[in-house]
């Protein structure tokens, strides 16, 4: 894919104002994959104008909600009719495994389902203000021009849960995907205009985050900024949205606890334990990066999650015999060595991986940017390989002897994201499931998520929530209307102001 002119604005399709591109590098084998516009800050501000323009007009706005969910259940129906076109441009991007992207396009399909069927059934409410001469209702109403700024794991699947709610609501709106990941957005803008969404109300800038993304968190006429991506970034925008007083929405990291009680079915545990740390090479934000057992059996499972982990295959996107892909890019994985070298250094013990793969791990993995899965024991609570976020394919390894300490361990972190509790004590898992202070519990689960269940963060791990009613919710404002059928004087002020 070759395109030169991947801005999206006012329903055109537009190269960058300076002329600038960038080459998008397949991290599975290091080849170019897609040449894009490189977009900055005065592409985004022609973006926002063209998205204020819109709004304002009420292109969309003002188009009967079923209508405009009728639009979304058709998006739907096209991204599944184009589901492998998209799904290789996920894999050229990311590197990550074709049927994944496959999955992921299956997912993203499904929220602009959902978001079709939820658009028509918001009809406000009517309150009772206690006064049979008053008529009070509550309407909802699209909040107007949003900002979209997405990280590169999930790239279109991180943008669909903005996308999709705020098309529903009836705003207009400027996305900014990852630098490294614009293919599938571009993608989705092209089905968007095929299907005929007025101009203007979806608008899409390719470029880095402090030239293309800062102005949607700083201008005046964005009233939301929706983020997903790290912590530190989050903090940056959050504090330049502070300035126009936008509603700020932010999905961010997690450092997720897996609770493993000894009672737990074994197999099950160790299966789920590996997926949780190494789905996607673990850049995952709800990545079950820490896993917390039962002392009496760690030492068992242990063995048995790294026997298992040694034995994962990594390979591209198109290597059928591949259970995993690469990381992100070269700088990501270096980031996520150091923090294992930080984790050594700190008096950890690395059990297996803890490098980068080589030719010896499989054929051609030295072209790409791969690193092996990574399990780490003998660690403390207040090591940085316990408490940051690596985003990579490692897990360490806590324990604990009763429920309390477990519970304990689960909630020392300044995250909230998601986690896991392994039991086959119906009372204990729910007790401790509701102990949890993460946005997300799954019992004798880990991963799975529902388009219709509100997803995000407790603690740093954000503010807001993605899908479920809630994720329509912020892409809308509540307004309370009062009228009084029966107007007469209050007598509030005394007769000689007459
Ligand atoms: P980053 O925070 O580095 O980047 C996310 C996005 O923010 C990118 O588009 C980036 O642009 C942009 N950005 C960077 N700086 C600014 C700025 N000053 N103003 C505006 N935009 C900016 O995250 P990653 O892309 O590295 O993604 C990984 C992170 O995302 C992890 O921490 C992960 O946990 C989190 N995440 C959270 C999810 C959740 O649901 N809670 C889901 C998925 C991921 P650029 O193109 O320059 O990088």
């Amino acid at each position: 894919m070759a395109n030169t002119a991947t801005l999206y604005i006012n329903g055109q399709w537009v190269p960058a104002a300076s002329g600038a591109t960038r080459t998008i590098t397949c991290p599975a084998d290091g080849s170019d994959y897609a040449v894009v516009s490189e977009a900055s800050r005065e592409d985004t501000e022609r973006a926002i104008a063209a998205a204020r323009t819109a709004f304002d007009a009420g292109v969309w706005a003002a188009v009967p909600a079923p209508e405009r969910g009728s639009f979304l259940l058709k998006v739907a129906e096209r991204l599944r009719e184009r589901q492998d076109e998209f799904a290789r441009a996920e894999s050229g991007d990311t590197g990550k495994r074709f049927v994944e992207s496959q999955i992921d396009m299956d997912d993203i399909a499904a929220c602009f389902e959902y978001f079709g069927r939820l658009a028509g059934q918001q009809s406000g409410r009517v309150v009772d203000a206690g006064d049979p001469s008053v008529v009070s209702r509550i309407v909802y109403e699209p909040v107007g021009v949003c900002g979209m700024i997405t990280p590169w794991n999930y790239p279109l699947l991180q943008a669909a849960w903005k996308m999709a709610p705020a098309i529903a609501a009836g705003c207009s709106f400027v996305l900014k995907p990852s630098e490294l990941t614009p293919s599938t957005s571009i993608l989705m803008m092209d089905v968007f205009a095929e299907l005929g969404l007025p101009a203007g109300v979806a608008n899409l800038v390719t470029g880095t985050g402090p030239e293309a993304g800062a102005p949607l968190s700083e201008h005046d006429d964005v009233d939301l900024v929706s983020f997903t991506g790290g912590l530190a970034t989050g903090k940056v925008i959050a504090a330049a949205a502070a300035g126009t007083v936008k509603k700020v929405a932010l999905e961010l990291g997690g450092k997720n606890p897996n609770v493993v009680f000894a009672d737990a079915d074994f197999d099950a545990a160790v299966d789920n334990a590996l997926n949780a740390a190494f789905v996607h090479s673990g850049q995952v934000c709800s990545a079950g990066a820490r896993l917390v057992v039962e002392e009496s059996i760690a030492e068992r499972f242990v063995n048995e999650l790294v026997r298992r982990a040694e034995q994962i295959r990594i390979g591209g996107p198109y290597d059928d015999a591949a259970e995993t892909g690469p990381l992100i890019s070269g700088a990501h994985r270096d980031k996520v060595h150091a923090y294992v070298q930080a984790g050594i250094a700190e008096g950890a013990r690395v059990r297996c991986g803890g490098r980068f793969a080589t030719d010896e791990d499989g054929e051609g993995l030295s072209r790409g940017v791969y690193y092996l899965p990574t399990v780490i024991d003998q660690v403390q609570r207040g090591m940085s390989v316990v408490r940051d976020e690596a985003f990579g394919p490692t897990v360490t390894v806590e324990t604990f002897t009763d429920e309390d300490e477990a519970v304990a361990i689960a909630n020392d972190t300044n995250y909230g994201l998601a986690g896991a509790v392994w039991t086959q004590d119906a009372g204990r898992a729910q007790r401790v499931a509701g102990r949890l202070r993460h946005g997300t519990i799954w019992i004798n689960d880990f991963h799975p998520y529902l388009p219709q269940a509100e997803w995000g963060g407790f603690g740093q791990s954000g503010v807001g929530r993605e899908l479920g009613p809630m994720g329509l919710s912020e892409y809308q404002e509540a307004k309370h209307i009062y009228q009084n059928t029966a107007p007469a004087v209050t007598g509030w002020f005394a007769d000689h102001q007459k």
